[in-house]
Parts: C-alpha cells; sequence; structure tokens
C-alpha cells in the first residue's frame, strides 16, 4: 500500500429486524426524514441500499438528552442504516463467521408483543451473534396516551396519565419475557445497569415520533463502548457484500454493495461469486443516488464518484455482472498475482451459499 495509508472510525451498520406490520419501514422513514431534515448542507445522507445518520445530527438529537446520558459524545462518524428491512436481505449481509451487520432492532409491536417472524427474527440475531436492542413500537396506541412529537421518551412519559405509564409498563414486561424465553434478559433502557447482559428495550413510537432519539442515541452509545475496535478500519482494497443484483436502464447489470472495510475505487479489480463460478472484473462506474432524490427510484437518478469508503452503500457497474449472486463476498484484488487465492477464497466462502441457491 502506498504512505498516505490512513486509519478511520467507521460507521457501524445497523438492520431493522421484527414481525410484519410492526413498523420496520416506518422507523426507517422517521429516520431517514430526521437524517435528511437535520443534516448540515453537503452531508451525505442516501447511500444505494442503505442511509446514513451523520454525527451532527446525532449531536443534535443528542443535545436534548444531556440531562439524561451526561456523558454522551458522538465519536463515530455516523450511522448507517440497510435501507430494506426485514430477513431476507439480513440473509445477503453473510461475512465469514457471522454478519456484516455490527448491531441490529429488533422491532416489536407494544400491543402485539412476540409474533412468529419475531422469533424468527431473533434466532437469525443469535445464530450470527449480533447485538440487538429491542424498539418497543406504536407506544402511541396505548389507551389514554397523549403524544408530544419527536419528544425522547423520558420526556413524553412526564405527560401521561398513571393509566396510561401502568398499561405501558405491563407491555414492556410483557416484552421482557418473551425475551427471558428465548435466553435474554432484558429491562427498559434507562433501568438497564450493564448493556453487556441486558437486553435494552426503547419505547417508541415511529409514527409520532416519541422516543426515537433515545433509540439513536442508545444505539450510538453502546456502539462506541463496545465495538470501536471493530470499526476501526483503513484504506486498504475493499471487502463488501452484495446486498442486490439489479438491471437499471442504460446500465445494465448492476449490483448493489455494502462496503464494510476499505475503498472501493473506479478501475479496481474485484472478485464476488456468480451463481456457476466466481466472477473477476474491473469497476465501470460507481454510482450514488442525486442528492434529495429517493433512492428507491432509479432512473438517471444516479451520479458517478471515483471512489467510496466504508461504510458506504454503493451500486457498481462493470462487465460480466449478470450471473452475479446476491449475497456474495466482493473483494478487491490488489495485486493480479494474487488472484488464485482469491479465487479460492470465495469459492469456499460461497459454497454453502450456493448449495443454498440451488435447493431452493
Ligand atoms: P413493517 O411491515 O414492519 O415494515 O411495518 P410498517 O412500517 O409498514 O407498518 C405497518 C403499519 O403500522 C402501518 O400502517 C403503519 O402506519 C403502522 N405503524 C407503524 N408504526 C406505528 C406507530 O408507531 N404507531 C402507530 N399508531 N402505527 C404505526
Amino acid at each position: 500500500m502506498s504512505s498516505t495509508s490512513r486509519e478511520w472510525i467507521r460507521q457501524p451498520i445497523i438492520v431493522v429486524m421484527g414481525h410484519v406490520d410492526h413498523g420496520k419501514t416506518t422507523l426507517l422513514d422517521k429516520i431517514r426524514g430526521t437524517a435528511v431534515a437535520r443534516k448540515e448542507p453537503g452531508e451525505i445522507t442516501q447511500h444505494v441500499g442503505a442511509s446514513i445518520v451523520p454525527a451532527s445530527v446525532l449531536k443534535k438529537i443528542a443535545e436534548p438528552l444531556k440531562k439524561y446520558f451526561p456523558k454522551l459524545q458522538i465519536e463515530i462518524p455516523g450511522l448507517l442504516f440497510i435501507d430494506t428491512p426485514g430477513h431476507e436481505l439480513f440473509a445477503n449481509l453473510r461475512k465469514r463467521g457471522g454478519s456484516v451487520a455490527d448491531m441490529a432492532i429488533l422491532v416489536v409491536d407494544v400491543m402485539e408483543g412476540f409474533q412468529p417472524q419475531t422469533v424468527e427474527a431473533i434466532n437469525i440475531l443469535k445464530e450470527k451473534r449480533v447485538p440487538f436492542v429491542v424498539a418497543a413500537n406504536k407506544i402511541d396506541r396505548i389507551e389514554g396516551w397523549r403524544p408530544t412529537p419527536d419528544a425522547p421518551f423520558l420526556e413524553t412519559i412526564r405527560n401521561q396519565s398513571q393509566r396510561a405509564l401502568n398499561l405501558l409498563e405491563e407491555k414492556i414486561y410483557r416484552i421482557a419475557g418473551e425475551l427471558y424465553n428465548h435466553g435474554f434478559e432484558a429491562e427498559r433502557f434507562d433501568r438497564v445497569r450493564d448493556f453487556r447482559r441486558t437486553v435494552a428495550i426503547i419505547p417508541i413510537s415511529a409514527k409520532t415520533g416519541e422516543g426515537v432519539s433515545e433509540l439513536l442515541a442508545l444505539i450510538t452509545g453502546l456502539v462506541q463502548q463496545f465495538m470501536k475496535k471493530k470499526l476501526v478500519t483503513s484504506s486498504e482494497p475493499a471487502k463488501g457484500v452484495v446486498l442486490e443484483v439489479k438491471e437499471e436502464p442504460g446500465l445494465g447489470t448492476t449490483i448493489d454493495v455494502i462496503i464494510y472495510d476499505g475503498v472501493l475505487r473506479k478501475n479496481d479489480l474485484f472478485i464476488i461469486a456468480g451463481k456457476s463460478k466466481p466472477v473477476v472484473t474491473r469497476v465501470r462506474a460507481l454510482l450514488m443516488p442525486r442528492p434529495l432524490q429517493d433512492m428507491r427510484m432509479h432512473e438517471g437518478r444516479f451520479t458517478q464518484v471515483e471512489e467510496v469508503y466504508a461504510a458506504t452503500g454503493v451500486k457498481v457497474s462493470a462487465p460480466d455482472l449478470d450471473d452475479a449472486l446476491a449475497g456474495s463476498p466482493l473483494y478487491v484484488i490488489p495485486d493480479e498475482t494474487k488472484l488464485q487465492d482469491y479465487l479460492r477464497m470465495v469459492s469456499e466462502e460461497v459454497s454453502e451459499l450456493r448449495f443454498k441457491v440451488e435447493s431452493d
């Protein structure tokens, strides 16, 4: 590597999981809305397949929480949220020995409690050893709830009747019980003494925004306290995963990639898994959504960049991507003499993945 090699702390990669209709999409929209509305001019918040809540926004959000979390300093450059919630996308975030996701938010509807896909999500998170917090969503549906839009939870509870508070308490208690049945100690976040042993439950409403600031502040705090080492990356050849394979008008087949380590540049030689054999090709273009566009609507909405840094979501255009496999690892090959090593490594890593695809 060149002498200009440098290190930085990257954004932790966060996924949102939970049962259908419990509010995953609404929560992601709320978080994205917050990030867009509160960002500084020029800050990029929309990536391909992911959104970033930048540090400046985390600082603004954490401001009203100072009295509750006096020691919270923002040291990470932001949080990267995978835009599409759910289990299928999570499966595509695999990497050797675990998941590219650093942390998960498990959304549980407070009125409904645990449902089959909640249990499924817990089992996946356990298996992949991804730490998580529980967002107990839809607190605004508790009988008699008096919402204060976007207020911290610890503020909004001061406006509630004793009856509403008791009802909430019951629901949280029930969720904690469910978690206990799956092997986790859990408590409302403001009562947790040791976050390494106890799963934090944050009561929120994705609809009114109540509690969402604490959810983001808590994730930030947890990541900074327990994961900072894991988030150190450097200007090394990129490592990533293929989140989705997509046809784009005028571009042919492209791959949406989450880069979790290093730097990806135009013209870089890289390897990914293909449906029949590994694909080795070069980056033709790196594409990011144009600012202020909804990234779920594509055509002509991308802008080219020369390089991207972890952590990021980016669309990669390159020759020979027709066979690309979603969920495949992506490695930049710094030195063509090492090609055989990379071929072996990718083949090994995906043999299990391909087996799964073929048996579907
Ligand atoms: P997903 O399937 O988990 O992505 O759930 P959605 O985000 O699509 O939400 C399912 C339904 O619940 C939608 O009608 C949302 O408007 C509603 N919803 C989500 N969050 C809240 C909330 O905090 N309060 C209320 N009252 N409704 C919510």
